[in-house]
C-alpha cells in the first residue's frame, strides 16, 4: 500500500462501521478523497476532533482500494469563529456542501481547493452579508459558467438590463425578460464580485441590493447543481 501526503479541507464525514468514520476532503493536490479515520469514535480521539467539517488539515494517508486510510492528522487551521458563530457555521457548512455536491471523486481541482481555503479563511475572519453569496458566484464562474452582466444573454442588446435568467446563466433586457427581476445596483455589486473587486462587495451592508445578489446566488447555485448532476451522470454512464 502507497502512502501519502497532502493538504485537505473537511467536507464532511459519516458513521463507519463500530468505530470508525469515513472523512471526506477536498485535497490540494489529490483531488476529492473518501478516507476512513480508525477508532476516532471509540474514545475522546485526537485525530477525531481535527477531523471536523471546514478544518484546513495537513495529513498522510494510505492508499486502499475502494477507502484510502487516514494515518496522521495535523490541523493547520481549525476555523474556529466558524463554529462559534451560528451564521457563520451556516455559512461555513454551505461552502463546504456546494463544493462537495460539484466536484467528483479524485480528481484534482486545485482551483476549487484555492478558492474554498480562501473564502473559508475570509468567512473565520470576519462576516459579511455577500459572503456566502460572492462564494457561490466565484464558484460557479470558476466551473465555467461565468453569468453574462453586461448585454442581454437572450439578444445581445447592452441597453438597460432589467431580469436575470439563472438557468441561461445571465441578465436580459425588458423585451427578452424572463428570470428574476434585477436592478441595477444588484448587478453592478455582482460585476465586483466577478470582476476582482471582492473587498468593495464585503463592505457591503444588508440593502435590498445585497439582498437580490444573495437570493440570486441561491437561485444560481442551486441551478448550476442541477447542471453539474446532470453533466455527472451522463459521465458515469460512459465509465
Ligand atoms: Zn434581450
Amino acid at each position: 500500500m502507497s502512502t501519502y501526503r497532502d493538504h485537505a479541507i473537511v467536507l464532511g464525514s459519516h458513521k463507519f462501521g463500530e468505530a470508525d468514520r469515513v472523512v471526506v476532503l477536498l485535497s490540494q493536490t489529490h483531488g476529492k478523497i473518501r478516507a476512513v479515520a480508525k477508532g476516532v469514535r471509540k474514545t475522546k480521539s485526537s485525530i477525531g476532533a481535527r477531523l471536523e467539517p471546514m478544518s484546513h488539515v495537513d495529513l498522510s494517508l494510505r492508499s486502499g482500494r475502494e477507502l484510502d486510510t487516514v494515518d496522521q492528522v495535523r490541523l493547520i487551521h481549525p476555523h474556529q469563529n466558524l463554529r462559534d458563530d451560528f451564521d457563520r457555521l451556516r455559512q461555513g457548512l454551505a461552502m463546504v456542501e456546494a463544493v462537495n455536491k460539484v466536484t467528483p471523486d479524485k480528481d484534482p481541482v486545485p482551483h476549487l481547493y484555492e478558492l474554498l481555503s480562501r473564502a473559508l479563511h475570509a468567512l473565520n475572519e470576519r462576516n459579511s452579508p455577500l459572503m456566502l453569496a460572492a462564494f457561490f458566484w466565484r464558484l460557479i464562474s470558476i466551473e465555467g459558467q461565468t453569468p453574462q452582466l453586461d448585454e442581454c444573454v437572450g439578444c445581445g442588446e447592452s441597453g438597460e438590463l432589467s431580469t436575470f435568467d439563472v438557468v441561461e446563466g445571465g441578465a436580459h433586457c425588458a423585451s427578452c425578460g424572463s428570470g428574476l427581476p434585477v436592478s441595477s445596483r444588484a448587478l453592478s455589486i455582482l460585476r465586483d464580485i466577478l470582476g476582482g473587486r471582492m473587498n468593495d462587495a464585503l463592505a457591503l451592508e444588508e440593502s435590498p441590493a445585497v439582498i437580490e445578489v444573495n437570493n440570486l446566488a441561491m437561485e444560481a447555485m442551486e441551478a448550476h447543481l442541477e447542471r453539474r448532476l446532470k453533466s455527472l451522470g451522463v459521465f458515469d454512464r460512459h465509465l
